[in-house]
């Protein structure tokens, strides 16, 4: 076992499993996937703190943690159709895609756009599709979805992501309207028209920025 797996195996023990993610499938991903592999040049060496790191840009790669949680909160049973808003790195499009038949991901910056999908061919993820563009319109040609990860804070939930949720799909969202804070939300399409709404936890991302997030100067 490598050095890099066996902090794979400590940090889904410690930061992950210990705090209540119980999924097997999640929690499987979450050993699989090479975080160091997301991360800039020489940064290796912290991709299995208990936290966020910066990806260039202003941008963060996900605390572990909250990766699985996410992916978890999708309820996800394998073989799903999935959508993801801020690809960032990469990296929890590559959870993701251990999980699901084929995930369809979205980033607004471009440099991150094409430094994920270099990441993500690297390590042979085929069944990764990323886009740069705006991501709270959604992915509208491979709607609708199984599930949907918006990776950044929004003040609402953009009803274009809504409506492109499968009936009986979940889209989970951080919400808040400061951009410090928000709490990470969990809607389910019930029926056509009918729409459930939970709360789930406390948490800190990034802005959502776009037509249906925040507006670009925030
Ligand atoms: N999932 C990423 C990973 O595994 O590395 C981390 C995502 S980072 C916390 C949030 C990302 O959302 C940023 O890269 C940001 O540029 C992107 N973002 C913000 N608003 C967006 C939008 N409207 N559409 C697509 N991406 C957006």
């Amino acid at each position: 076992m490598s050095d890099y797996s066996k902090l794979r195996e400590r940090m889904v023990k410690r930061q992950i499993a210990s705090r209540g993610v119980g999924s097997k499938l999640v929690l499987d991903a979450m050993r699989k996937v090479p975080r160091e592999r997301f991360l800039p040049q020489g940064q290796g060496i912290f991709a299995y703190d208990d936290s966020p790191l910066p990806i260039g840009e202003g941008q963060t790669i996900s605390q572990p943690y909250i990766v699985a949680y996410m992916a978890e909160s999708l309820a996800l049973e394998g073989g799903e159709k999935v959508l993801e808003i801020g690809t960032g790195s990469g990296y929890a499009a590559a959870v993701l895609a251990e999980i699901a038949a084929e995930v369809y991901t979205i980033e607004r910056i471009e440099g991150l756009a094409s430094m994920a999908r270099s990441n993500l061919d690297a390590l042979g993820y085929e069944n990764v599709h990323v886009r740069c563009g705006d991501g709270t319109l959604g992915w509208p040609e491979e709607a609708p979805f199984d599930g949907i990860v918006v990776a950044a804070g929004g003040p609402d939930v953009p009803d274009t992501l809504q409506q492109q949720l499968k009936i009986g799909g979940h889209l989970v969202i951080p919400i808040g309207r400061s951009k410090a804070y928000q709490e990470l939300v969990r809607v389910t399409r019930v029926a056509e028209d009918e729409f459930r709404t939970e709360d789930l936890v406390p948490v800190r991302f990034v802005p959502l920025v776009g037509e249906e997030g925040w507006a670009q100067e925030f």
